[in-house]
């Protein structure tokens, strides 16, 4: 068949989930045997994430190939299972850097460079890119920021043109927000005309209009909507605040969104997707009623989408193990010898959060110290995997002053450091060890037992290491190297296997968790976390 384009565009405010009502859909349309993926068009002028503090735009989400990339990227993968790309987010940076480079090499023959058409047609080289490979029968585009923004316009552009090009092969979805006034007792359909009518003005119709709202609308409410915007009644679909995202594939299908999309780009929708999985995750989730408690310690705490990936993958493991998981975040500045037990006692299992530089760093050690010797399940990620390599090094090893040289780099025991190929670099963005490697397990450890194998890989995402020569100090002391690469032998995961559940990762685990396939050490760490809180019962 020929692929079949939907772009998905927002109005009257941001943060109304555009990410996730594609990834329902990408979700349904895969569930009926189609193979989808979703990309992400991001208005801003950065290249890629990778250099944005995460009170900007939340958690950085990595990509296997490497790429520092929007954490909508992030639900994609979990609802889907789809592996994305680099090619799967694109920014105006990476389009303008682009043209800029096609400039100077002469490409445009003497031409005028101009926003139509050549930064117009350099995003619509990108939106078919996936497209183009054959390997996909729908591409559902995401286009940041809502409409009526001034950086949105050249998408805007670029999809009025495309459509104009695909014909029925593509299509619109607009997403609004339907506001309900308290004062007035009332939803207020206006915002929604308003966007609609701002996105025809830039010669778009939508297809599918699908409004946000925290109450439901009334069928005749929506009959409005559809007669004001020029779309079809059953096409105007309501998505009415869950209490959980991964419920709104379901919803979606109640109202049928998958069966619109598909007989509006031509198919016939037969039969039903298969949902069974899904619903069988819903259900769990549904029924779990003893909660397992978790403190996440980080310096972003205030912001939860921060360590969005890391919340997901915790909340997977805990519903496969029929539990709710209750994360409490812990504000790793805020922690010290004096109230760390009081932060901390009535956890069932602590995570120590990847990051970086010295602010909080702290208070990650202090932790850290407190749960190897309470012997609460530990969990440390990046930066958190190096902090517990450092607070033994201190602490057990007598190393005084031992560090990671981000943090100080006159260190007398640097027990992290830079990779010598990452010494040379003094660009920020994309310059760290980044995406899938491989992971050699040790057979017998902790983390093998998790994976059920030895042989696994992960992402990653940091410049720092385990060094190499202190190695053997510190497996002779307990702390084992029980992962490495098996090309540059770098170390990936340590635990003390004399605790009940104490292991770092030097990679994310988290980026690759996803519903239908949980991360196996998230699963590990949460079964002994409610193994840890029913013996303290
Ligand atoms: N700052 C550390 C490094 O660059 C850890 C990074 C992280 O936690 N993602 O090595």
């Amino acid at each position: 068949m020929e692929t079949k384009y939907i772009f998905v565009t927002g109005g009257v405010v941001s943060s109304l989930g555009k990410g996730i009502i594609s990834s329902s859909l990408a979700c349904l349309l895969k569930a009926r045997g189609y193979r989808v993926t979703i990309q992400k068009f991001d208005p801003y002028i950065n290249i890629d994430p990778g250099t944005l503090n995460p009170y900007e735009h939340g958690e950085c989400y990595v990509t296997v190939d490497g790429h520092e990339a929007d954490l909508d990227l992030g639900h994609y993968e979990r609802f889907t299972d789809i592996q994305t790309t680099k090619a799967n987010n694109v920014t105006t940076g990476r389009v303008y850097q682009s043209v800029i480079d096609k400039e100077r090499r002469g490409d445009y023959l003497g031409k005028t460079v101009q926003i139509v058409p050549h930064i117009t047609d350099e995003i619509k080289r990108n939106v078919k890119k996936l497209g183009n490979t054959g390997n996909f029968d729908f591409i559902i585009t995401e286009i940041g920021g809502t409409v009526g923004d001034i950086e949105s316009l050249p998408y805007l552009e670029s999809v009025r043109q495309l459509r104009w090009e695909l014909g029925s092969n593509s299509l619109c979805i607009h997403l609004t927000y339907v506001p309900y006034i308290a004062a007035a007792k009332e939803l207020k359909t206006k915002p929604t005309q308003h966007s609609v009518k701002q996105l025809q003005e830039a010669g778009i119709q939508p297809d599918i209009l699908v409004l946000r709202t925290e109450k439901h609308i009334s069928a005749d409410m929506r009959r409005k909507i559809a007669l004001f915007c020029n779309v079809s009644p059953e096409a105007v679909i309501q998505s009415v605040d869950v209490d959980s995202i991964y419920k709104v594939p379901v919803k979606m299908h109640e109202q049928h969104l998958d069966e619109i999309v598909l007989s509006k780009t031509g198919l016939t929708p037969d039969g039903e997707p298969h949902m069974k999985p899904w619903l069988e995750f819903l259900d769990k989730m549904d029924r779990a009623e003893e909660t397992v408690t978790i403190g996440l310690v980080g310096k972003y705490v205030e912001l939860h989408d921060a360590y969005k990936s890391i919340d997901e993958a915790l909340f997977q493991a805990a519903t496969y193990a029929d539990h709710k998981v209750k994360i409490v975040y812990i504000h790793s500045e805020k922690v010290d010898e004096r109230n760390v037990d009081e932060k901390l006692s009535d956890l069932d299992g602590v995570i120590i959060a990847p990051g970086f530089g010295q602010r909080g760093i702290e208070g990650k050690f202090v932790a850290l110290k407190w749960c190897r010797e309470h012997d609460v399940p530990t969990f440390g990620i990046c930066l958190g995997m190096q902090c517990m390599v450092i607070e033994f090094a201190r602490n057990v090893l007598g190393l005084q002053g031992a560090n990671s040289t981000e943090m100080d780099s006159q260190t007398p025991y640097n027990v992290i450091d830079l990779m010598e190929e990452q010494k040379s670099i003094s660009n920020m963005g994309g310059t760290m060890r980044l995406g899938a490697f491989d992971c050699k397990l040790r057979s017998g450890s902790r983390a093998a037992e998790a994976y059920g194998t030895t042989d696994i890989s992960e992402r990653h995402r940091h410049r720092f290491e385990f060094n190499e020569d202190f190695r053997e100090q510190f497996e002779t002391a307990g702390m084992q190297c029980v992962g490495e690469n098996p090309a540059s032998h770098l170390v990936e995961v340590v635990e003390i296997p004399d605790k009940r559940w104490y292991i770092g990762t030097q990679y994310h685990p988290e980026y690759s968790s996803t519903v239908l396939s949980p991360n196996p050490i998230f699963r590990s760490f949460i079964d002994a976390a409610i193994k840890y809180h029913e013996s303290k019962k």
